[in-house]
């Protein structure tokens, strides 16, 4: 499964926007088949689509991300494998091109689990990873944007809007969960966070519990929206815990997290999930959330 973010989805009313953004979600899942067919374990196959998904500028997240206060790019990201919890996260990094490579490469090549700002690039740099100018991750779209909430002096979210109450928002992080034939459960999320946020802030992305959580015993979650919220309600975790603890599937799982989230804390945004027995559950409490889900010799879905 994976997501490419939630909200009203008010930019994507005409026919064209709308078939770019499934077409693309399209193209990523079976991507993510192929990786799986060719004996790619899920954990593979959520960064090969999470990393497809950050090289898309349409979603916020990689090329495309939204600017902090001072016009920069910063950009989350994290991976977990569901097979031993193992995880890797970065948080502040600038000039990454697919911060969910440089997660995954924290998991593997470091003893931590999680690397920010300077000190992630370094380590980039030290892993090999060559860095991307400035310019790859501007796009004319997110300029404006920034330029719309600096006017406005608001912390917006990635959408056009200049209400930040107003339903007309969109949440463009990016995630990618997976089940491969042999049961492993994986999941990845990366973003550029929130429009004209504070430098150094910190979203529920690259938190494990908050915006991703993989246990092979009971489901990969991925979830987008104002993570502020998602971090108060660890709402990854929570899900993973409904299965966990009362026996719930996805769906079941889905339903209590999403009424967990709107009564703690009203968080708007949503979440994708796989359980242990390759069940998929989508949940949003906003008005639409892009993703899609494909199954082994089925057709790929995608849907707002
Ligand atoms: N959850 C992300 C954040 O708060 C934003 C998003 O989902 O678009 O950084």
């Amino acid at each position: 499964m994976v997501h490419g973010g939630a909200g009203a989805l008010d930019n994507v009313k005409d026919e064209k926007t709308a078939v770019r953004y499934l077409e693309s979600i399209r193209g990523v899942l079976e991507h993510g088949r192929q990786v799986m067919e060719l004996g790619g374990s899920a954990l593979e196959a959520a960064e090969a689509c999470a990393s497809l998904l950050e090289d898309d500028p349409v979603f916020n997240a990689g090329c495309g991300s939204v600017l902090n206060e001072n016009g920069q790019v910063e950009m989350d990201a994290a991976i977990m494998d569901g097979r031993d919890l193992a995880a890797g996260a970065v948080a502040a990094v600038q000039n990454i091109a697919n911060p969910v490579q440089l997660a995954r490469l924290v998991m593997t090549e470091s003893e931590h689990v999680m690397l920010i700002a300077e000190g992630a690039m370094r380590f980039a740099e030290h892993c090999g990873m060559d860095l991307a100018p400035d310019h790859y991750f501007f796009t004319p779209d997110r300029i404006e944007q920034y330029k719309e909430a600096r006017l406005h002096h608001r912390i917006m979210l990635d959408h056009d809007s200049s209400d930040e109450d107003s339903e007309d928002q969109k949440y463009g992080t990016i995630g990618a969960i997976a089940r491969d034939p042999q049961g492993n459960l994986a999941a990845a999320t990366s973003t550029g966070g929130i429009v004209n946020k504070r430098m150094g802030r910190v979203g529920d992305s690259p938190i494990i519990g908050a915006g991703v959580y993989a246990d092979n015993e009971t489901c990969a979650v991925s979830a987008t929206g104002y993570g502020e919220e998602f971090m108060r309600s660890v709402i990854s975790k929570t899900i993973a815990d409904f299965i966990y603890m009362q026996e719930m599937d996805a769906v079941e799982a889905t339903r209590a997290g999403i009424e967990y989230l709107t009564r703690k804390v009203r968080g708007r945004g949503g979440v994708i999930v796989i359980d242990r027995e390759g069940r998929c559950s989508s949940g949003f409490t906003t008005r639409k959330m892009i993703h899609g889900w494909i199954e082994h010799g089925g057709e790929s879905v995608a849907r707002f």
